[in-house]
């Protein structure tokens, strides 16, 4: 690894950490020599992430957190800052969906997805933004957006327009917080195998989509590494308020 993608000495919280993606950020952040937070609802989820990234030499702490309630993302802030230092990176990783047809869709469906997949982000980047501009050294967020932030898709009407806020959200945090050096970027992916989704693409719906797929495969996980390096570290240093698309293509169709 080239020294521009290295984390050595820095600080990173990644939430959602449980597992697929945000599992995947904090090994891929851990390898290139951050020190970890690992946040989910359940801290017993991510016991095993944090021995497997302590036994590959790295430096982990898990804490609890669900980034739709203020009190438990600002007690999880400080346990990770108690554990490991000021956190320079933040990872707004955790999100849902909920498949439904916009008829029935129902409120608590709505409050649901948004608060956890905007809301949460807003909670969660304020308290670390707020932190980063009191120790005056900056930082990067990055928010995962989706390419369902700008496409749309049927039955996800909700995640569509919670991603869709996310974007500007980022682009409004990012034109705020430039002046403290804390920059503010989003990764969107495209379709990514994880444990929960492989099966749907196994099936005769999920073939269909992977070929409609200019690359002609679903991404991967690992897909992600690159966009996730450059955003973290300060090789994208004069990187803010832009979204990185990572999806074969998907978006040019
Ligand atoms: P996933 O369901 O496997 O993981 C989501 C994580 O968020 C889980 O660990 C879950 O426990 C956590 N989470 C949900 N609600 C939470 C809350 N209130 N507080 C704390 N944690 C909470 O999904 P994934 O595929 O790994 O997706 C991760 C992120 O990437 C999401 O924001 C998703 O929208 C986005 N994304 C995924 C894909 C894909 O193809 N997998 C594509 C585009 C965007």
């Amino acid at each position: 690894m080239t020294t521009k993608f290295d984390l050595a000495g820095k600080v990173a919280l990644v939430t959602g950490a449980s597992q697929g993606l945000g599992t995947r950020f904090a090994k891929t952040l851990a390898d290139a020599g951050a020190a970890v937070g690992l946040a989910a609802r359940q801290a017993d989820k991510i016991a095993d992430l944090k021995t497997e990234i302590d036994q590959a030499g790295g430096s982990a702490v898990s804490v609890r957190m669900d980034v739709t309630d203020a009190a438990s993302v600002a007690d999880a802030i400080t346990a990770v800052e108690a554990g490991l230092g000021p956190i320079d990176v933040l990872v707004n990783n955790a999100g849902i969906a909920i498949t439904k047809p916009f008829l029935e869709m129902e409120e608590a469906d709505y409050d649901q997805v948004l608060d956890t997949n905007l809301k949460g982000c807003f909670l969660v980047g304020q308290a670390v933004a707020r932190r980063m501009t009191e120790r005056g050294e900056g930082g990067s967020i990055i928010n995962i957006t989706s390419i369902l932030s700008t496409e749309v898709m049927g039955q996800l009407s909700t995640y569509c327009a919670s991603k869709g806020g996310l974007t500007q959200l980022t682009r409004g945090m990012a034109l705020e917080l430039a002046r403290a050096k804390i920059r503010v970027n989003a990764i969107a992916p495209g379709y990514i195998e994880t444990p929960i989704n492989s099966e749907f693409f196994q099936g005769p719906t999920g073939q269909a989509l992977v070929k409609s797929i200019p690359q002609r495969r679903l991404g991967q996980e690992p897909d992600l590494d690159g966009a996730l390096l450059l955003l973290a570290s300060d090789a994208s240093a004069y990187m803010t308020g832009s979204t990185i698309t990572v999806d074969g293509g998907f978006v040019l169709r």
